[in-house]
């Protein structure tokens, strides 16, 4: 493919201090209109007169945009030049590929748990739940380092007013003196936000899981997923049947 073909970023948006959304479109896209949410794809930047090499990124949209976005946070040399990409530029992008989330519909209770950047499949599914009017009761927990980390709390706190969706928010640095697990808002909306303090441990899951028949979903560092399977074990959740993703590429 040359770079008068590629499909080309449209839009770049900061969305924190660490992580950026790049917007892109063209030709060839009606194999991206019938993938499932939460799928990821790999893309090759032109620049400088060369493509990069390739890296994979979850579609953090919705499957029925328009526009395909990605939403990357720095962690090497690749992600570190997304903020400076220019509207314009070439971009080839393969897939969709994966099964993370695959039938995410089909399940009534549904437990999401992000670490970090591990959002960006969470957030295509549950656009795709906006879009297609879902019913589905989903609690989510997104674990970050502060609330700055946090650079979709404002859309999800949107999304909670129409989806049966409850966020908890989980900061590991520790909170403001006075500050525990405190319930945003119950107003009579359908969703609500809350903030927990410290790691997600067996007390904390118990705090907000409504029942462990739920299918659960994890994605995030290895790290974290290992000591939340840990924590979901001493729950009374199989670990086996958690779906799990971890942003681990297969790089030589
Ligand atoms: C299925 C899938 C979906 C993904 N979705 C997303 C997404 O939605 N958003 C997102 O931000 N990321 C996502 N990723 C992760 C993303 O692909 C990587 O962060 C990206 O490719 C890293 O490229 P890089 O060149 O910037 O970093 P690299 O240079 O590859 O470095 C990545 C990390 O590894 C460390 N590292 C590099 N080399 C070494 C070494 N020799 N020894 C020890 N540590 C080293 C770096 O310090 C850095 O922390 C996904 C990955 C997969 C597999």
């Amino acid at each position: 493919m040359t770079q008068d073909n590629a499909l080309k970023i449209v839009k770049v948006e900061k969305e924190n201090h660490d992580t950026t959304s790049i917007y892109f479109a063209g030709p060839d896209m009606e194999r991206f209109k019938t993938r499932k949410p939460g799928q990821f794809a790999s893309i090759r930047i032109f620049r400088d007169g060369a493509w990069s090499e390739a890296h994979p990124f979850t579609l953090s949209c919705a499957p029925g945009e328009e526009t395909l976005r990605m939403t990357i946070k720095k962690s090497g040399a690749f992600t570190s030049t997304i903020p400076d990409i220019a509207p314009g530029t070439p971009i080839q992008c393969s897939g969709p590929y994966g099964q993370f989330c695959k039938d995410i519909g089909a399940s009534r209770e549904i437990v999401m748990i992000a670490g970090g950047v591990g959002i960006t499949p969470f957030l295509s599914v549950l656009r795709h739940f906006q879009e297609t009017g879902a019913d589905n009761a989903i609690l989510l927990f997104w674990a970050n380092k502060t609330p700055d980390d946090a650079f979709a709390a404002q859309e999800l706190e949107d999304l909670t007013q129409s989806l049966k969706l409850h966020v908890v928010h989980v900061f590991s640095r520790v909170a403001p003196a006075g500050q525990g697990a405190a319930p945003a808002f119950s107003d009579g909306r359908p969703g609500k936000i809350s903030h927990e303090y410290g790691r997600l441990d067996q007390a904390m899951l118990l705090r907000h899981l409504v029942s462990t028949d739920a299918s659960f979903y994890l994605c995030g560092p290895p790290s974290m997923q290992q000591a939340v399977l840990a924590e979901l074990s001493r729950c009374g959740v199989d670990p086996g049947k958690v779906d799990k993703e971890a942003f681990i590429s297969n790089k030589p």
